[in-house]
């Protein structure tokens, strides 16, 4: 990017908001992907309004220079990693709550706003704000709305399309649109506010997000259950979501391995930390003598179909720390175990059982480990394959390409997808025909191309690369 160009953006938002030396632009080479390299960008270019945004654009689309929006960085499908240099136009300093309007039940954000921000202030107010990636005290509500992001409580709330209303979005051709609005129903034409929830950043920038609030349930209980085995634990899973008679907010899983990092990571432990796995159920209740009552039933349904004990946490103190010790898994990993591939497909729930059998099937015989944790109760699974310590570099790049191809084609033959939450970003986007044909690929492409004509925004993620003749992780 040239001098010139360089001064345009300044010209902008201030010199000071560009930034092209090294030390500062380094940081934005990368997010919290292992198997994505870091690629530098020309500049970071920092906006405070959707304004500068739309000129920004309009100086990109002119001189056709690649623009990676970003909000937080803690992408796990190298979403946000500049892979075509240019421009890293960052959002983190969108970061104001524009309105908290009670009376509609709604919360007006800019995208920056980190999502914990949001849960906290609408519980300071008796709402609840249900978005809950395991992220949420460092991503971004507009990195969220980017990817639809999930988290623990979408089996009963759903990801964070669900909770969007409206959105402001500066197309990648400099024009500022608003779809929705604070209103629940609207069918006015095509969903577009749909169409740019997990555009991971292709179709347009997100400037301003209309959230839903719901009223926070008063109480709620958790559930800690371990089992002697995997096949016990997860075949139990469709059985309590068909014949008890209750939605539980959560159904989270940790397999034996999961639960060692997190107890190391941070240096805590649970009840019979040396079972197979554990399940997590958390159930919510308008008042304690029914949420009594329903982990009751759920506990002795749950003995009945071979938990090994039920933990039962319904005081603040024992349910953070529980939430506490799976939330950090992830972190674990990437602490612990830098050379990882954290994988996110999803799957019918009946078939779980089969899903996750066949994960260890697959390690095994590419000479790799694997742990599997997530969601188990809307079917998404982190199957994470780690290298081993003594496997030379070459060998781990591979096994783990093996390993990716027969995960996926299993999970597509479970009719499942290849992500449920992360995304496809660079990461997965060379596998994309395993799930899709080639009519729905280009049919995607088509929006992209209306869109985005002179391909400046995200211009590498989700689409398969058409000159690629090798696979990349
Ligand atoms: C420890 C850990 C736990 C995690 N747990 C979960 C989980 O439970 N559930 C889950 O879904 N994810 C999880 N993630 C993944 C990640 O946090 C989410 O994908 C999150 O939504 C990314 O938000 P971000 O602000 O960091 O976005 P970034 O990483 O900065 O960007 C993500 C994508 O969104 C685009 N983007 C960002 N902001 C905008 C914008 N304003 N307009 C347009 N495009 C934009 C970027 O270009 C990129 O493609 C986890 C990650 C980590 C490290």
């Amino acid at each position: 990017m040239n001098e010139t160009i360089i001064k345009r953006l300044r010209s902008i938002v201030g010199y000071e908001n560009v930034k092209t030396d090294y030390d500062e632009v380094e940081r934005y080479s990368k997010d919290e992907t292992s198997s994505v390299e870091p690629s530098l960008p020309s500049a970071v270019v920092f906006v405070t309004n959707a304004q500068q945004v739309s000129e920004v654009l309009k100086v990109a689309n002119q001189h056709k220079i690649p623009v990676t929006p970003r909000g937080a960085g803690t992408g796990l499908s190298g979403g946000a990693i500049p892979t075509k240099g240019g421009i890293v136009l960052s959002l983190e300093r969108m970061n104001h709550i524009l309105e908290l309007d009670l009376e509609n039940m709604v919360v007006v954000v800019e995208p920056g706003v980190i999502t914990d921000e949001i849960q906290k202030l609408a519980e300071e107010h008796g709402f609840f704000y249900a978005g809950d990636p395991a992220s949420s005290e460092s991503s971004s509500i507009g990195g969220n709305v980017a990817e639809n992001a999930g988290g623990v409580k979408v089996l009963k709330y759903g990801p964070t399309a669900f909770h969007v209303l409206g959105l402001e979005v500066v197309l990648p051709t400099g024009e500022i649109v608003n779809f929705g609005g604070k209103m629940m129903k609207n069918v006015m034409g095509y969903d577009m506010i749909r169409l740019f929830i997990g555009s991971e950043g292709t179709l347009g920038i997100i400037t301003k997000i209309i959230l839903r609030l719901i009223p926070k349930p008063k109480y709620s209980a958790v559930l800690l259950t371990p089992f002697k085995d995997m096949e016990t634990a997860i075949s139990c899973v469709p059985k309590v979501l068909c014949e008890s008679g209750i939605l539980p907010t959560s159904i989270e899983l940790m397999d034996r391995f999961s639960v060692e990092i997190s107890s190391k990571f941070l240096n805590e432990s649970i009840p019979q930390q040396d079972a197979d796995c554990h399940l997590i159920f958390e159930i919510e209740s308008l008042d304690r003598e029914s949420l009594t009552r329903a982990y009751i039933s759920l506990g002795e349904k749950l003995q009945q179909l071979g938990a090994l004990e039920v933990y039962i946490a319904d005081n603040r103190h024992q349910k953070m720390k529980i939430w506490k010790f799976r939330k950090a898994i992830a972190e674990g990993i990437i602490a612990f175990r830098p050379k990882h591939c954290m994988e996110d497909v999803s799957v019918p729930i009946k078939t779980i059982p089969k899903l996750i059998r066949s994960t260890y099937d697959i390690a095994r015989k590419n000479h790799v480990e694997v742990l599997n944790f997530g969601h188990v109760g809307d079917g998404n699974v982190h199957v994470t394959f780690l290298k081993p310590e003594t496997m030379s570099d070459e060998l781990w790049k591979k096994a783990i390409h093996n390993c990716l191809i027969e995960l996926y084609r299993v999970t597509a033959d479970l009719n499942g997808t290849v992500s449920g939450e992360h995304g496809i970003g660079v990461k997965r986007k060379d596998y994309l025909d395993i799930f899709l044909t080639q009519v729905e690929i280009e049919t995607m492409r088509k929006i992209k191309q209306a869109l985005d004509p002179n391909n400046i925004l995200n211009a590498d993620k989700i689409f398969p690369d058409t000159s690629a003749s090798v696979r990349q992780i």
